[in-house]
């Protein structure tokens, strides 16, 4: 009988294949107390398990090689550290020791002891890492309960397998992604869990918190994962058979043509080679951004952190999303904006002004950072301390004058002092670079070539405050147009500067993205284009079909144009396949 179980989608896409039932190893709990002359010769056995669960572990990494090695490595770690936290682990001998309790039992309480001060935290991301002690002391329990070859026997095997399983760790994710795994069902775990970021960039399919799962489905039972729809169908009929085919030759369309352009490096017909960065706020962003062979993140926006949280985000909250940023991409360059709140992006912690007479024009961007060093240190420190795990570059919203670019590199200076003296080991600090959206940092970009090592040029904002029309006020009309004249002269003005003075300039407003832009971005001499990464394949594309020779001679007409529609009709003729307007 066909039976649904609803679950939350932590990774895209659909998997038909034979359910496989890993029952979590704390069932093994052995509650007889100890008699006083077993209580040294348990402790033994307890650090043996431990040693043994450590080395595997180490085994297991050493196992992955390349991008898997990369993007997994670093749980492992978590995870063999989490073995020598003395919170975790010397705890049990008192327990052994002073209540009698085996090494089994022990861990239980352990581990439920500490899951209840996890699942008290209001931070969902904080509480989702009750995840990583369920399944260190899970490992450690298997070693103890001798459970290890038959868990192990299931764990080997998985072409046409679907994973039904409580919680399910990094390490193991990677290694049965490399033996076939083709979906996974987690009774438990979360979105924001390791396993969860890691299947989305495995394009794994993977659902957690379906909570009947492991009660509801047996072993070989043909199973149905759709986290499109959120669900796992059970003994799918006919009909899910096809709705699943269907979606299979769909996705398989899409990823052959996606597959192609992706490893296509970005180059125009004359062969000159432009890159394409994305726009990320988001783990999914950043998968699909590597999947589609971005140069790297061109501007991580990082109000969605403040949008999101009841409170502000603490410093290690903000550190485990930037260093999840940074090692999703793999060690491409990842470029984070500091925060932008204020105007449309009011927050929920209450640090943006809220009675403001003309929000756009207010206290947004740097400024609202600079009226709060505390929170603005914090999201410095917790940038400096993900650099060091990979190559990192910030970005300052709504620069006006140098001295803002200087009050923020002081700043930073101070953080990473204190860092230091903290005993951090910090790599050297990261470049420091300009949102471009305001016209007097355009017009004056000659001003800010001493504090800034890179422009981002921000056009949604630099439309709206260059024609003094409201992005978000459709009564304007076309009036906010990005191909009017002033704008583009704008746009070409800080591009040549920036070059003339070697500091790279990339732009990362909606226009990016945009492929019947493209011509024209080519013609005023961009080269880096930074947009959301489904936008990026069909840019790759359109930059393909274009001449940036013949584009760049187009750039005196363009900038004498009068009007956005002479703009438009100057690159229709250039391009008669072109329809801008
Ligand atoms: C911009 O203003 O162009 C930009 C990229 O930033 P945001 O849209 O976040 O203001
Ligand atoms: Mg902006």
């Amino acid at each position: 009988m066909r039976i649904v179980l609803s679950g939350t989608a932590a990774s895209r896409g659909m998997a038909l294949g034979r359910a496989r039932l890993v029952k979590p190893s704390k069932l093994n709990v052995d509650n007889r107390p100890l008699e006083d002359d077993e209580v040294e010769a348990e402790i033994e056995r307890l650090h043996d398990a431990i040693e043994t669960a450590r080395a595997e572990l180490v085994e297991l990494r050493e196992k992955l090689h390349g991008a898997l090695a990369r993007d997994v490595g670093e749980f492992i770690d978590a995870h063999s550290l989490l073995l020598e936290d003395p919170e975790l682990v010397h705890g049990l001998d008192d327990m052994i020791r002073k209540g009698h309790y085996r090494a089994s039992a022990a861990l239980k309480m352990q581990a439920d002891r500490l899951g209840k001060v996890f699942e008290a935290m209001d931070d969902p991301y904080l509480r989702s890492r009750r995840e990583d002690i369920d399944q260190v002391i899970g490992r450690v329990m298997s070693v103890l309960s001798r459970q290890t070859s038959q868990e192990e026997r299931k764990l080997a095997a998985r072409v046409g397998e679907i994973l039904i399983a409580d919680t399910i760790a990094p390490g193991d994710m990677a290694h049965l992604a490399g033996h076939g795994l083709l979906g996974i069902v987690a009774a438990g775990g979360s979105v924001y869990s390791h396993s969860a970021i890691l299947a989305r960039s495995l394009n794994l399919p993977m659902l957690v918190a379906t909570s009947d799962a492991l009660g509801t489905i047996s072993d070989e039972d043909l199973v149905l994962v759709d986290a499109e729809a959120g669900e796992v169908v059970i003994h799918p009929t006919a009909q899910d058979l096809t709705r699943y085919r269907n979606w299979q030759r769909e996705a398989a369309r899409e990823g052959r043509r996606l597959a192609a352009l992706a490893k296509e490096p970005t180059r125009t017909r004359d062969n000159v080679d432009i890159r394409l960065f994305a726009n990320a706020e988001q783990s999914p962003d950043v998968a699909q951004a590597r999947a589609l062979g971005a140069s790297g993140i061109g501007l991580y926006r990082t109000e969605f952190l403040f949008l999101r949280s009841k409170g502000l985000p603490s410093e290690d909250e903000q550190f485990h999303a930037y260093r999840d940023l940074v090692l999703g991409m793999g060690g491409l360059p990842c470029t984070i904006r500091t925060l932008d709140l204020g105007a449309d992006k009011a927050d929920n912690a209450g640090i943006a002004l809220r009675e403001e007479e003309n929000p756009a024009l207010g206290v947004r961007g740097v400024r609202l950072s600079l009226r709060h060093p505390a929170v603005f240190a914090s999201q410095l420190r917790a940038i400096l301390r993900a650099a060091s795990y990979g190559p990192i570059r910030i970005l300052v919203p709504m620069i006006t004058t140098p001295d803002e670019l200087g009050a923020v590199r002081s700043l930073l200076q101070i953080c990473a002092n204190d860092l230091r003296d903290a005993g951090h080991t910090l790599s050297e600090l990261p470049e420091v670079g300009a949102m471009v959206e305001v016209p007097a940092a355009a017009i004056g970009i000659h001003t800010l070539l001493e504090d800034a090592d890179f422009f981002a040029i921000g056009t949604n904002d630099l439309a709206q405050y260059v024609l003094a029309a409201d992005r978000n006020n459709d009564a304007l009309g076309t009036l906010y147009d990005p191909l009017q004249p002033a704008l583009l002269r704008l746009i070409a003005r800080v591009i040549s500067v920036g070059r003339r003075a070697g500091k790279p300039v990339s732009l990362c407003g909606e226009m990016a993205g945009d492929p019947l832009l493209t011509p024209l971005l080519l013609a005023l001499g961009l080269t880096d284009f930074s947009m959301h990464p489904g936008q990026m394949l069909e840019v790759r594309d359109r930059i393909g079909q274009l001449e940036r020779a013949r584009l760049r001679k187009l750039s005196p007409q363009l900038l004498r144009a009068r009007s956005s529609q002479e703009v438009a009709a100057l690159l229709d003729s250039f391009n008669p396949d072109l329809k801008l307007q």
